[in-house]
């Protein structure tokens, strides 16, 4: 970090501060000026906070020169991670993962059904629920286990990894048996003791932005995943929360461009939570792809109508191939392949 004194600081309020960077294991390197005094200083911060420095007598401002995520950071790697996910599936290469399927499982028949469906319009990995997040506690709460087995039923019949929510630390050991990929729901990025848990899962791990958190706070829950070991985090954009009430929540696009400047994991987009309404999920999933999204994961419905969740915003199987087809064009003009 950079010390920078205020204007004519005191030789003791320097000094002072420098003791203190030394005391805490930091090499200092200060340039002393004619008014200003700036002092670099070298160590790990683990040990001393900016804010206790920016406390102390003649210091006007701390500046970081670390991110304060570093193993999701470029810094540290400067390569784009890619993600084994099993069954030959990579997520960051240059082959785009398409993870497709319903909002929840309802049942056997319906899971299996759209599964081939999905697979036969060019998906790769399927996605479905089985533990709901869902902000009414009197909506469909999912089938549960009985969801993960129907789950892992269809992954094996089509011969495609399957990514599924969890949303409680006491079921992490239950959905990494069933699961190829586990997601970290919107509502649960900052449920650090949750993160941490699936750090430990040794399964990758699907982490959506939550509704309202910065780009920083997003990575530093990546963080919290990769320090306990796992680094086999893929990132999603799923909208955020703003004023605006056309869609269900703003798709940030920008993301996409962002986390490739500052990161190395993967980052796919969700044009279906973000928008809320299939209408708009082909433009925006378009719009992803075009912006150097690795991947899309996208809600499909045999019969939204009947849906037990997110009916509106889910595509019929046959719009999504119709999708996967356009999609595939704009995948070849940024240099990836699709179907
Ligand atoms: C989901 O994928 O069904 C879901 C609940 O997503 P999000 O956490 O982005 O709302
Ligand atoms: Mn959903």
């Amino acid at each position: 970090m950079i010390i920078i004194m205020k204007d004519n600081a005191s030789a003791k309020e320097i000094e002072a501060v420098e003791k203190t960077l030394e005391d805490f294991g930091f090499q200092t390197h200060p340039i002393y000026g004619e008014k200003k005094t700036v002092i670099g200083a070298i160590g790990d911060k683990r040990q001393l906070s900016m804010n206790q420095i920016l406390l102390m007598s003649g210091v006007e401002n701390v500046v970081p020169i670390m991110k304060p995520y570093k193993l999701a950071s470029k810094e540290l790697q400067k390569e784009q991670s890619v993600i084994d996910v099993g069954r030959g599936v990579k997520v960051g290469g240059s082959k785009l993962a398409v993870f497709a399927g319903p909002c929840a499982i309802e049942s056997q028949e319906q899971f299996t059904t759209i599964a081939r469906q999905v697979k036969d319009a060019g998906a790769n990995i399927l996605r479905g629920g089985a533990f709901k997040p869902r902000t009414s506690p009197y909506s469909f709460q999912g089938l549960e286990s009985e969801g993960l087995e129907i789950m892992y039923n269809s992954g094996k019949e089509c011969d495609m990894p399957i990514c599924t929510e969890v949303v409680d630390t006491r079921d992490v050991e239950l959905v990494a048996k069933y699961s190829d990929i586990l997601q970290i729901g919107a509502r649960n990025m900052q449920n650090f003791k949750l993160l941490r848990e699936v750090g430990k899962c040794g399964k990758p791990i699907l982490l959506k932005r939550g509704l309202a958190c910065t780009m920083e706070e997003w990575l530093m829950s990546a963080e919290y995943i990769m320090s306990e070991g796992n680094e086999n985090v893929i990132l999603c954009e799923r909208g955020i929360r703003t004023y605006e009430t056309a869609t269900r929540n703003t798709f940030d696009i920008s993301a996409i461009p962002v986390s490739k400047e500052l990161s190395h994991l993967p980052i796919i987009a969700d044009p279906s939570h973000a928008t809320g309404t299939y209408k708009y999920v082909p433009s925006v999933a378009k719009g992803a792809v075009a912006a150097g999204a690795d991947g899309l994961m996208i809600e499909v419905h045999n019969c939204p109508e009947k849906a037990a969740s997110d009916g509106p915003q889910s595509l019929k199987p046959e719009k999504f191939a119709a999708l996967m087809k356009e999609l595939d064009v704009i995948a070849k003009a940024v240099g990836k392949t699709l179907l």
